[in-house]
């Protein structure tokens, strides 16, 4: 059993709810929570701003210099109760869950230098414990020794029409089959790609949540938390 504060590493596929659970879990238990995609979608944001992707293809070396002029920070939003994400103090919240960051994310997050400055940020962010970070590589790579692990899976189709929800509830105009096509490439080039592949820790505890509530997800997590902690 652990006692203090431990760090719980939550991985998985593209819109499989893995930011919902981590961030209500973290309200729950008063940890920190950190949404490890949300730094990936931010360089992306950043290189696009910069036109550093060109005919769908990331310039490199014009994103690996770019990398000490951003700033990644999030903060509490009192009035929206949201966790917000900044970038060089700019609230880019919204602007990074829109379908085209979404479309260069998964091939900018190959690039080795971005990894490495993003996981040096994660690292850092944990070294106290008590924090809930979701993404890709937490458990296999960020922290290895996470004392709990979770790896979120559910159906294609679920997770494409929780993303379609999610942007046409914000009022965006998008296309089902197109953040279907969106899910599947990311999914497939997150899982393929060379460095830090998702995939699950052997140590993770599979969580299929097709057909839970976010109410029985977060019981289930709870009790998880409940069995290493006392
Ligand atoms: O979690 P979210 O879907 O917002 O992540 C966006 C993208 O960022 C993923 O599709 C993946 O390419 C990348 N990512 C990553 N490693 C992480 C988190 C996200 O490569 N730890």
């Amino acid at each position: 059993m652990a006692t203090g504060k431990i760090i719980i590493a939550i991985d998985g596929y593209s819109s499989c709810g893995k930011s919902t659970m981590a961030k209500t879990l973290a309200h729950a238990i008063g940890y920190i929570y950190i949404d490890s995609g949300a730094m990936y979608r931010a360089v992306t944001l950043f290189a696009l701003r910069n036109r550093w992707i060109i005919n769908g293809k990331p310039n490199v070396e014009k994103i690996i210099s770019g990398l000490n002029d951003m700033k990644i920070t999030f903060r509490w939003d009192e009035k929206t109760g949201k966790n917000t994400t900044f970038l060089n103090g700019e609230n880019i919240e919204d602007e990074i869950r829109k379908p085209e960051v979404s479309k260069y994310v998964s091939p900018v997050s190959t690039i080795a230098e971005v990894r490495k400055a993003m996981v040096k940020q994660q690292r850092e962010n944990g070294k106290n414990k008590g924090i809930v970070m979701d993404g890709r590589d937490i458990g296999t790579v960020v922290f290895p020794d996470a004392e709990l692990k979770v790896f979120m899976m559910a159906a294609p189709e679920i997770r494409a029409q929780r993303r379609f929800l999610e942007l046409t509830d914000k009022g965006l105009n998008v296309n089902f089959d197109e953040i279907k096509a969106n899910v599947d490439e990311r999914d497939k080039i997150d899982s393929n790609r060379e460095i830090s592949p998702l995939k699950k820790a052997g140590d993770a505890i599979i969580l299929d949540n097709s057909n839970l509530t976010r109410e029985e997800q977060l019981k289930w997590v709870l009790e998880k938390v409940k069995e290493i902690t006392g």
